[in-house]
C-alpha cells in the first residue's frame, strides 16, 4: 500500500496523525509496518506546512544539504563556521541545487556534517529573522526529528528523503529537490513535494 493511501485510511478512522508518536501508534492499530513511521510523520507536516512555507521570503529560507552527498573524495570544499563552502565544482549534486536555487533567489545553503551545526546555525539566525523557512535534505528518521523540533519553533520545513542514505555517496532526487526549492516561486501544481511516488534514476 502507498504512503497516500495509508495516510487516506488512518484519516478515515479519525487517527491522531499530530506526533510522531500518534503515527507510530496509528500504523500498529492497522497493522503496518512501524517502518513507515517516520515517511508518514514526514509527507503529513510537508503538507501541512506547504502553505506557510510558500509565504516566506526566499532570502528568508535555509536550504540544509547532508555533507554525505559530497563527492568525498574530489571535494575541493573547504569547512567553515556553517559548514563546507562549496566551489559548485561539478563533482556532486550539490553545485547543482545551490545553483538552481540562486536562480530562484535563494541566499542560504548550508552543507552541514550533522545535526548540531543545524541546531547552531537555527539556534544564531532564527532570533535574528534570518531564518524564516526551512529546506531540508536528509535520510527519514532525520527529517522526522527535524520537523518535530521545526514544527516547535514555528519554522515551516519542506524535507526531501535521501533516495540512498549512509555516511558517504548519498543520493537524492534531484528532480524533487527542484520542485520543494519551488514551492510558492512557481505554478503551484508543480509542487511535487509531497509526492511519494520516487524514482531512484531521476537526477537532472
Ligand atoms: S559540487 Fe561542491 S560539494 Fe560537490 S564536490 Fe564540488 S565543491 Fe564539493
Amino acid at each position: 500500500m502507498g504512503i497516500d493511501n495509508i495516510i487516506a485510511k488512518l484519516a478515515s478512522v479519525g487517527a491522531d496523525l499530530s506526533t510522531r508518536n500518534a503515527v507510530r501508534m496509528a500504523l500498529s492499530l492497522i497493522s503496518e509496518d512501524e517502518e513507515l513511521t517516520d515517511q508518514i510523520y514526514v509527507e503529513i507536516k510537508n503538507k501541512a506546512y506547504k502553505e506557510d512555507f510558500a509565504k516566506v521570503p526566499v532570502e528568508k529560507r535555509a536550504v540544509f544539504i547532508p555533507q554525505c552527498l559530497r563527492n568525498v573524495k574530489e571535494c575541493p570544499a573547504e569547512f567553515g563556521e556553517y559548514g563546507w563552502k562549496c566551489t559548485k565544482c561539478g563533482k556532486c549534486s550539490i553545485g547543482d541545487i545551490i545553483e538552481y536555487g540562486e536562480k530562484l533567489g535563494y541566499k542560504q545553503f548550508y552543507i552541514v556534517p550533522g545535526g548540531s551545526l543545524v541546531k547552531k546555525i537555527l539556534k544564531e539566525k532564527v532570533p535574528k529573522g534570518e531564518i524564516k523557512a526551512a529546506l531540508g535534505i536528509a535520510c527519514w528518521p532525520e527529517l522526522a526529528e527535524a520537523s518535530e523540533k521545526l514544527s516547535i519553533l514555528k519554522i515551516p520545513l519542506q524535507a526531501v528523503p535521501l533516495l540512498r542514505a549512509g555516511c558517504i555517496n548519498t543520493l537524492v532526487d534531484l528532480e524533487r529537490v527542484k520542485m520543494a526549492l519551488e514551492v510558492g516561486l512557481t505554478q503551484e501544481s508543480k509542487n511535487p513535494a509531497f509526492s511519494t511516488d520516487m524514482n531512484p534514476q531521476q537526477t537532472l
